[in-house]
């Protein structure tokens, strides 16, 4: 993405080969993690962004349906280009699956698309009305989240294009990586039939990141042995485990007091216990609620359940423990 211009995150070379597989008669699926119109907009005099109130996030755009939209609490607003601050005219930044879908009508305007998104699946019956389109030859290039990833067989489709690589590249959680790559090896498996292999386009800032230069040499056993020598120089798992005690107040003190109090009392407890926090996770606000959580790391097992089980008796009884909505994460996928 560095070296070609693009449209709406649509670079160069993809759109060439997609206009090369179209013309050979094949499908071309799309591929981003992102539904709406664009994720931010934006102010170009007090370069203010639109975010929501109850959420530490920016609202999405969807202009189809004249509203502004947070995708983690679903508030929405009405959307207008005049900025509320200054009252300059505000841009749409950034690409989501609507915005592509409609670069791409203009920029092939014979070729039957569809899109396949949340916005899409919640009408009733659509999502296998889209995918029939698609399995019948229909469709010829198809724009979708996630939810194309899994499980559906597309005999025609040679081209995947995977809008950009660099949010599992960069994420928060330690486990980013591990997901980039599950899903660049299930997109590219979409991709190719019995007499014509398939070709997959992943789209990124960083092309030399090591992670990705592995994956995109399909050496799947490189890349994990680089991510484990990652997990273990951080001490993340499999070389340690984890149980995170999460808290969620309307407002941020009750949780950190709660969470401050626990882990005075599993120092007490427990020597041999890495405690980090209590700290906000990525999102700190959603929905209205302040989120905070206490990370207990151990080479072992044994010890961080005996530690928990010495725990909970105290904790439930404790009156900040009632006004606080909290939970404990064995293992947790996310953190
Ligand atoms: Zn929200
Ligand atoms: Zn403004």
């Amino acid at each position: 993405m560095n070296h070609h211009a693009s449209h709406h995150d649509l670079s160069t070379p993809l759109i060439s080969a997609i206009e090369r597989h179209l013309s050979e008669d094949c499908q071309v699926i799309l591929f981003l993690n992102r539904r709406g119109f664009a994720p931010v907009l934006l102010c170009t005099k007090c370069g203010v962004v639109e975010e929501c109130d109850r959420c530490d996030a920016r609202l999405t755009l969807h202009p189809s349906i004249g509203h502004l939209r947070c995708h983690h609490c679903g508030r929405t607003r009405p959307l207008s280009w005049a900025c509320g601050i200054c009252g300059s005219e505000r841009i749409a930044v950034g690409a989501g699956t609507q915005r592509v879908t409609d670069e791409l009508r203009v920029l092939f305007p014979k070729a039957r698309i569809a899109r396949l998104d949340r916005d899409i699946a919640s009408r009733k019956g659509s999502i296998e009305a889209v995918l029939a389109e698609v399995e019948h030859g229909d469709t010829q290039i198809l724009v979708g989240t996630q939810m194309l990833v899994k499980g559906h067989d597309f005999p025609r489709v040679t081209l995947v294009g995977v809008l950009s690589a660099d949010q599992g590249l960069f994420g928060t959680n330690f486990r980013s990586s591990e997901r980039l790559a599950q899903i660049l090896l299930q997109v590219a498996g979409r991709a190719g039939r019995r007499d014509r292999p398939g070709e997959v386009l992943i789209q990124s800032y960083y092309p030399e990141h090591p992670l990705l230069a592995r994956l995109a040499a399909q050496d799947y056993d490189a890349f994990g042995k680089l991510a484990l020598e990652e997990r273990k120089v951080a001490a993340w798992p499999p070389f340690s485990h984890l149980i995170v005690w999460r808290a969620e107040a309307g407002r941020r003190e009750p949780a950190y007091n709660l969470l401050e109090r626990i882990a005075t009392a599993a120092r007490r407890i427990a020597s041999n216990i890495t405690i980090l926090g209590p700290a906000s996770p990525s999102m700190e606000k959603r929905g209205g609620r302040y989120r905070a959580q206490l990370l207990f790391q151990s080479a072992h097992r044994s010890p961080l359940h005996d530690l928990i089980r010495e725990l909970l008796p105290l904790v439930r009884v404790w009156p900040e423990a009632r006004r606080v909505r909290w939970s404990i994460d064995v293992d947790p996928s996310e953190l």
